[in-house]
């Protein structure tokens, strides 16, 4: 008789990411990280440190150190810098989508547009010393010159989300960095791998030891960054609870701090737009990277009857798509992004059932044929979704869309303008006076016309309003340039030979 033995099946340890400081890796102990979950299986992938107040302390000792070097490095090779960055994020593009789509459930064509984007931010980082330009005023006074000069803040830090691992970082520290800050980026936990990737990149492209430093941790992490006094100034993206906290508690302690927060937005359809066009716009904004999107239009305002003509061309549309994981070819909606999300997307879609709202599409009950255990959800579509209720309020971040039914163009304009969230919003029409008093009057600073997610372009800058953003100036652009600059004015006397202006006591003495 033979005896069958099982084989030992050594265990294969996980791939464990490692912070990035001074220009190098910081290995972890296998106890101080936490899961990556892979979206599509439900599997465990990897491991992601946990930091905290040490790592942040030792993240900002390497910036303060690398800060004075990277100030004083003339912009012409800190641009240098960036044209190697950017050609090497361009060679890696496929590797960092590969990435997102991995950590995030992400399609891989939606990831590489995502990568794309931000490479557009790193661009106008390369060009932007023309923005660091001052102002010159000659001549003020008898001999004396005024001018302004931008310099840079010193240790900067960036907290992102999960929803775009590499566009949301890439529109935030490639600015930061030249206008010649030193930073500190925390992502989110949950979407690490294409982060760590980054980082080693700049480094590759000559990017001077610790100039950019990646700290992994949730919660212990991020305080640590708000306390520490030697970061001047952070941009925070993600939920307005938590941007609320970071800008409250960073200000409190003199910090700059820009919070780029949570969305509802909503699109109005007029009777007279194109009806092919804006079912294919609302079905692909509200369902592309599955709701997952802090620009997605997840409410429709239908005006008059608009609704009748629209709802089954969206059907038609929502029963072509196909959910499946990410880099399957054909696919067009991924997972959620964690098992926990899903649920929370299930609750939401339970509430609007309660609340009244008729659920046409439910996508609760969708499993993945060959991957039940991935966090599969299909699309959902209400109608007759209206103000007083939850899923009309609040923001559910999952692939659920609802009609909302206007009378007027005015009544949904006044719904618009009556929300708490205020980041993105559009207008389906092919009236242009319609469009244009549109764009005058409608309280939300990112506007659509026949566009569903008016992201800005990377070298614009991006930001909202209301309960969607915390602090005075939007990020990326012009006004991210300002945000990582101190503004000085310079007044400066050259006495000509032998003309000195001589003693009083008057001010100002403008002579
Ligand atoms: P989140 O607020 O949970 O996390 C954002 C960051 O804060 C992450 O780095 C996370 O680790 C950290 N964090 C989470 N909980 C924390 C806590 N209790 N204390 C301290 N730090 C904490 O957001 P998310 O779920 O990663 O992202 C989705 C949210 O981000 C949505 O609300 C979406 O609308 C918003 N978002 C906004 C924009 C924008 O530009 N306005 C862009 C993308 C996403």
């Amino acid at each position: 008789m033979t005896t069958e033995t099982t084989p030992a099946v050594e265990a294969v340890p996980l791939p464990i990411l490692s912070h990035w400081i001074d220009g190098r890796p910081v290995e972890v102990l296998p106890e101080q990280t936490g899961p990556i979950y892979n979206p599509a299986t439900g599997q465990v992938i990897a491991r992601v440190p946990r930091g905290g107040a040490d790592e942040v302390a030792r993240a900002v000792a390497a910036a303060s150190k690398a800060f004075p070097a990277w100030r004083d490095t003339p912009l012409i090779a800190r641009s240098q810098v960036f044209f190697a960055f950017r050609e090497l994020m361009f060679q890696h593009r496929a590797e960092l989508a590969a990435l997102i789509t991995r950590d995030h459930g992400k399609t891989f064509p939606d990831a590489s547009a995502e990568v794309m984007r931000g490479i557009e931010t790193i661009e106008f980082a390369a060009g932007l010393p023309v923005h660091l330009a001052g102002l010159m005023t000659p001549n003020v006074a008898t001999n004396v010159d005024a001018f302004t000069l931008r310099g840079p803040l010193g240790v900067t830090a960036a907290i992102t989300p999960f929803n775009f691992p590499v566009m949301v970082p890439a529109w935030i520290y490639p600015i930061a960095l030249m206008c010649g800050n030193t930073v500190i980026l925390k992502p989110s936990s949950h979407t690490p791998g294409a982060t760590q990737l980054q980082a080693e990149l700049w480094t590759r492209a000559g990017g001077p030891d610790g100039t950019f430093n990646v700290v992994y941790g949730g919660r212990e992490a991020v305080s640590a960054i708000v306390e520490h006094p030697d970061i001047k100034a952070i941009q925070f993206v993600g939920s307005t609870a938590v941007g609320r906290y970071v800008f409250e508690e960073g200000t409190k302690r003199g910090k700059r701090v820009g919070s780029y927060t949570s969305a509802k937005n909503a699109m109005i359809v007029l009777p007279d737009a194109d009806m092919e066009l804006t079912a294919d716009a609302a079905v692909a904004s509200g369902y592309g990277s599955a709701g997952e999107r802090c620009m997605a239009q997840t409410l429709v305002i239908a005006v008059g009857d608009t609704a009748e003509k629209l709802r089954p061309l969206m059907l038609e549309r929502i029963a072509n798509l196909k959910v499946g994981p990410g880099m399957e070819q054909g696919v067009d909606m991924g997972p959620i992004y964690t098992k926990e999300h899903r649920e929370s997307v299930i609750r939401w879609i339970d509430r609007g059932v309660e609340e009244g709202a008729e659920l046409v599409v439910d996508g609760r009950p969708f499993v993945h044929p060959t991957n039940p255990d991935g966090f599969f959800l299909g699309v959902s579509l209400f109608d007759g979704v209206t103000p007083g209720m939850d899923i009309y309020n609040e923001e559910i971040f999952g692939p659920v869309l609802g009609i909302v039914h206007a009378k007027t163009y005015d009544e949904a304009l006044a719904l618009i303008n009556a929300h708490k969230y205020a980041n993105g919003t559009a207008i389906f029409t092919t009236d242009g006076g319609a469009a244009r008093r549109f764009k005058l009057e409608v309280d939300v600073p990112m506007i659509g016309v026949n566009v569903p997610i008016p992201v800005p372009a990377g070298y614009l800058s991006f930001g909202g309003a209301k309960d969607s953003a915390i602090g005075d100036l939007a990020m990326r652009g012009e006004d991210g340039v300002r945000f990582f600059t101190q503004q000085k004015m310079v007044t400066e006397r050259w006495p000509e030979p032998g003309r000195r202006p001589g003693l009083s006591l008057v001010f100002p003495g403008n002579s």
